[in-house]
């Protein structure tokens, strides 16, 4: 049985103010005992996150890492780095990274490899774009990106990711995926994965993300292979959040 996460992505927002504001709600709300909920914070906020939530059941993550150990990178931040300080995922291939600043399928296959050799859990974001979805291209698109990375990596290795299928067009948009279209796709990627192997298929969680909010959450978490939501601008309300959360349990 797959225990679900919520994982919230703050993307280039919040503050300090916000980590508090968390941290205060989580004093006075219990969450369900059979969800994980982590928030992939900027990376200025990483520390005071990780400090802020010791005593939660939420774990702290970072939204992109480089793809090299350390050196002369500037502008850079490494996953011994992240690690460091706390956090426990990083988000992969987000397709805002692919598409502003030009993340390919090396560089993210690259950006796995060095999150797994810091003992961080890489969430890899799949998913296609309008154009690609309109074209009846989306299996294509998102089991391409699927096998550049689990091709090239070990039966171990595949085994300590996490995925999330973000439809391009729902990302922000306010557009959701039904939760027919996400659990077709969602069902397809593990399917694929049975490929690799069938304990892989059962094991790995598959979260859904593209506008998720408190009103749809129920709804697409009750899919049988949706395992959870990556959700943007619904974590940025704390009460948002937690509903999100909530409705997972
Ligand atoms: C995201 O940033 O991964 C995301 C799903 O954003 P939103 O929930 O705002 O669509």
């Amino acid at each position: 049985m797959r225990t679900p996460l919520i994982a919230g992505n703050w993307k280039m927002n919040g503050s300090l103010a916000l980590v508090d504001a968390f941290a205060q709600a989580l004093v006075t709300t219990r969450l369900p005992a059979r969800v994980e909920v982590a928030l992939m914070v900027p990376f200025p906020y990483l520390g005071a996150a990780a400090r802020a939530f010791r005593d939660a059941p939420v774990a702290v993550g970072a939204q992109t890492l480089s793809d090299q150990p350390a050196g002369a990178f500037t502008g850079e931040v490494s996953g011994a780095m992240l690690a460091d300080l706390g956090a426990r995922y990083v988000l992969v291939g987000h397709s805002e990274r692919r598409s502003l600043f030009g993340e390919d399928d090396a560089g993210v296959l690259a950006r796995v490899q060095a999150a797994l050799a810091n003992g961080l859990t890489p969430v890899l974001c799949l998913g296609e774009t309008l154009e690609g979805r309109e074209a009846g291209r989306t299996e294509a698109v998102v089991l391409g990106q699927l096998a550049a990375v689990f091709d090239a990596l070990g039966p171990d290795e595949r085994a300590r990711l996490v995925l999330a299928y973000e439809p391009v067009w729902a990302i922000g948009t306010g557009r959701t995926a039904t939760p027919e279209q996400a659990q077709a796709v969602h069902a397809a990627i593990r399917a694929r994965l049975a490929d690799y192997a069938p304990a892989l298929a059962e094991a790995l969680k598959i979260l859904y993300g593209g506008s998720m909010k408190a009103a749809n959450a129920g709804e697409l978490l009750a899919q049988p292979d949706i395992d959870g939501g990556l959700v943007g601008g619904a974590s940025l309300q704390v009460d948002d959040f937690l509903a999100i959360c909530q409705s997972a349990g």
